[in-house]
């Protein structure tokens, strides 16, 4: 498990062992989060989900939590 340095807080640490998604997005939290605050928005997620009833095979709720997951941690979209 490599060390990178973290966008979000800024710090040397471990990353995560494999890319959370499958897409664009996963590659990029792959390449510039730590394990620690990917453990932290894996959280945020379920309050956004929980306060927004997302339903997650819904497209337009899969962009709303792509969005609060980038605002979170610091990862502008394309
Ligand atoms: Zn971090």
């Amino acid at each position: 498990m490599a060390e990178l340095t973290c966008i979000r807080c800024g710090q040397t640490r471990e990353g995560l062992a494999r890319p959370p998604y499958n897409d664009d997005l996963g590659r990029e939290i792959l390449e510039k989060v730590c394990a620690s605050c990917w453990e932290e928005c894996k959280r945020m997620q379920v309050m956004v989900i929980n306060e927004n009833r997302l339903d997650l095979s819904d497209l337009r709720a899969q962009e709303i939590l792509e969005r609060s997951i980038r605002d979170f941690l610091g990862i502008g979209a394309d």
